[in-house]
């Protein structure tokens, strides 16, 4: 179980696929006290915390609660864009410990990450960040979701740019579809989402090593079936403990108590028919299913076992699948559209955000 806990929802970036930064200036100013955040970590008692935002950096007492969390012996996960990381660490805001790693945001190659982030020279900076990290001896991993339109061939590439880097692991999910979204056209179904994953996990590159479940990535890649387990990831955030999952907010209560025995879980969930559950298969839902498949009989265990040791997965219609997608046409303009923004606002945003760079420059 993780807990995902959102301090703050301010940002130093405004993506056009973000829902936090739609927030009102006061909410946007607001950190979470210390205290209240602790007591939310002992309510749920989860040994992983996802510290989540907003960008957890720019929390005022982000090195009191990693200090604090540490002390609780949590395996903190600082999920980061690293605009900041390289000023922090060598500032000496923290400390390498096994208990803190810097999941990095990274949505794909450069101009795919800057177009989705509506800022270039974020996947540079990102970079930077990266490789300061590793040097001073932090566990880093990196973060990507994606979307319709994603080329499979460009993010095999990331991959090895990530392991070149010196990523200690890889964390991919296909983004979820928020009812809001202006085209829904622009999300993967759970069919396109196999087939996508398909491409991109067969075959695999030895080197290429994710923070995942092996059984997950074969649920991504259409070879299991599982269903949700939407309290894997409880989430607390400035409003409260959100019902029923990170994706889903139906509303929030006071307590983690009242969340789980309040909550109608069977609503939830592919298998509920729930629409809004109906093409997630969002790691926050699915990867806590696969972790505990793994452990319900000595079959699902061989299972994990043959996975870990036999991880190329060759695929001949795979490859082919992978080459004619080099002939078609991708970009970011096709994968963008979250929270109701439309393809030209996201034109304009990304003009814009050059505009500014240029000018900052
Ligand atoms: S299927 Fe997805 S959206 Fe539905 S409860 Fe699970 S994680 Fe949340």
């Amino acid at each position: 179980m993780v807990l995902m806990l959102e301090p703050l929802f301010r940002c130093n970036l405004a993506c056009a696929g973000c829902g936090k930064i739609q927030y009102p200036a006061h909410i946007l100013r607001k950190d979470m006290p210390l205290d209240e955040a602790l007591r939310a970590v002992d309510e749920c008692g989860a040994p992983m915390v996802s510290l989540a935002g907003g960008e957890p950096l720019l929390y005022g007492p982000i090195r009191e609660l990693v200090q604090e969390l540490a002390n609780r012996k949590k395996y903190i996960y600082l999920c980061t864009n690293a605009i900041l990381l390289k000023e922090k660490l060598e500032a000496g805001w923290f400390e390498p410990t096994k208990y803190l790693t810097f999941p990095v945001h990274m949505d794909g190659p450069r101009d795919d990450h800057d177009f989705s982030v509506c800022r270039e020279g974020t996947y540079d900076k990102a970079m930077v960040g990266i490789r300061t990290a590793v040097e001073m001896g932090y566990r880093i991993t990196t973060n990507t979701t994606l979307f319709e339109g994603a080329d499979p061939n460009a993010i095999r590439d990331l991959f090895d740019e990530m392991m070149d880097a010196g990523v200690e692991g890889m964390t991919i999910s296909p983004g979820y579809a928020y009812e809001a979204a202006a085209d829904q056209a622009n999300f993967l179904g759970r069919k396109k989402t196999s087939a996508l994953f398909n491409m991109l996990l067969s075959n695999r590159r030895k080197r290429w090593k994710f923070n995942q479940s092996v059984l997950f990535l074969e649920f991504l890649m259409g070879k299991r079936q599982f269903d949700c387990t939407p309290w894997g990831n409880p989430t607390y955030t400035l409003f409260g403990w959100q019902k029923p999952c990170y994706l889903v907010n139906e509303g929030y209560v006071d307590t983690f108590d009242k969340l789980m025995t309040e909550t109608e879980w069977p609503s939830y969930g592919f298998e509920s028919g729930n629409p809004k559950c109906a093409n997630c298969m969002v790691h926050s839902g699915y990867e806590a299913t696969a972790v505990d498949h793994t452990f319900t009989s000595i079959r699902s265990l061989f299972a994990t076992i043959k996975a870990m040791m036999f991880s190329r997965y060759s695929s001949e219609s795979a490859a082919k699948a992978l080459e004619d997608e080099k002939s078609k046409p991708h970009g970011p303009e096709a994968h963008l559209v979250q929270l109701g923004l439309d393809v030209d606002a996201l034109k304009t945003a990304k003009k814009t955000a050059a505009r500014e760079a240029a000018t900052i420059a």
